[in-house]
């Protein structure tokens, strides 16, 4: 693919461009913000990927990504960035980003990811299932929402494929304890209403709907906002 790198370091520069050369991609290099805007104004209708940068000189990265959404641009962005703390990493996902990865990463790792980023661009395929904006890739148990990579733990897939493959179906929690849990647990056990509080933190975020509802007394249900 046609990827753009948008990054100052030229260390790293210098190595994914080899990198991904290596593996047959085509890389353009933008090494400021002003390189980066005049690359995306140039290329951005024939770039497949973009990777980048936060930290920038005379610029952040996170003003261009914003500025591209603005656009209406849907080219995917891999955000690559030293920065890890939580709230850097939620506001780069919030400004339009893909996906995410800190430096320092593995090399394999990035190309990875920027083939499940391609592939959900390209192949809304039948290991999908899709409510609303949200998406489950059933092959690789990654979910999609508002274009947001959640990753998540088994006992949650298995939750949210559950909701997934029937939407607005109440689903008692004897119910979903059978389903996911497939062993004997006590009935008195709040493991269902656990597992539903960690989804619902990985799915929502400030100006999304909630999906996953609570029927008072009865149980749960995924609703399409
Ligand atoms: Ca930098």
């Amino acid at each position: 693919m046609r990827v753009l790198v948008i990054e100052d370091d030229l260390r790293i520069v210098s190595f994914l461009d080899k990198g991904l050369t290596a593996e047959g991609h085509s890389v353009t290099c933008a090494t400021t913000a002003t390189e980066a805007e005049a690359a995306l104004d140039t290329y951005g209708d024939v770039v497949d990927l973009v990777l980048l940068d936060l930290g920038l000189p005379a610029g952040d990265g996170e003003d261009i990504l914003r500025r591209l959404r603005r656009r209406g641009s849907t080219l995917p962005v891999i955000v690559l960035t030293a920065r890890a703390e939580v709230a850097d990493r939620v506001r780069g996902l919030d400004a339009g980003a893909n996906d995410y990865l800190t430096k320092p990463f593995a090399f394999d790792e990035l190309l990875a990811r920027m083939r499940a980023v391609r592939r959900t661009v390209e192949a809304p395929g039948s290991n999908e299932l899709i409510v609303g904006d949200l998406r489950l890739d059933t092959s690789t148990k990654v979910a999609w929402r508002a274009g947001r990579r959640i990753d998540l733990a088994p006992r949650e897939w298995a939750l949210l494929e559950l909701f997934m493959r029937a939407p607005t179906r109440l689903f008692t929690r004897v119910h979903i304890l059978n389903k996911v849990w497939q062993y004997d647990l006590d009935p008195g056990t709040n493991v269902v209403d656990v597992y539903v509080g960690y989804l619902r933190k990985k799915l929502n975020r400030p100006g999304l709907d909630p999906l996953i509802h609570t029927v008072r007394g009865a149980g749960y249900r995924l609703i399409e906002p």
